[in-house]
């Protein structure tokens, strides 16, 4: 069935409780979650990290609902991490972040 935008959202679409995302998860290639794509970003939080977009920056809260989990299947705006360099946070593959 399609939205109604026309484009089929696919069946493997699985809601999820975290609505930080850029997109609609599940879009975006298939196989990539939003553990693998450049815009994700670990916050570090005291007793827990919290894993949230980089493109919904400015919407972020200090609660769940912007959060987002590595294991959510990719946006359309999905884009590949680029290679680590020397010194760079392997979570992130760029700058590690502070709350
Ligand atoms: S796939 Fe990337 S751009 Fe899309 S919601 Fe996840 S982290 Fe953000």
């Amino acid at each position: 069935m399609n939205t109604l935008f026309g484009d089929d959202p696919g069946t493997d679409v699985r809601p999820s409780k975290c609505k930080g995302h850029a997109d609609v998860p599940g879009h975006g290639p298939a196989g990539e979650t939003c553990g693998t794509c450049r815009y994700r970003v670990t916050l570090e939080g005291g007793s827990r990290n919290f894993q949230k977009c980089e493109l919904t920056r400015k919407y972020w809260t200090s609660g769940f609902g912007t959060d987002i989990r590595c294991k959510d299947p990719a946006c359309r705006l999905w884009e590949p991490k680029p290679p680590l360099q020397c010194g760079d946070d392997e979570r992130n593959g760029a700058a590690e972040h502070q709350l």
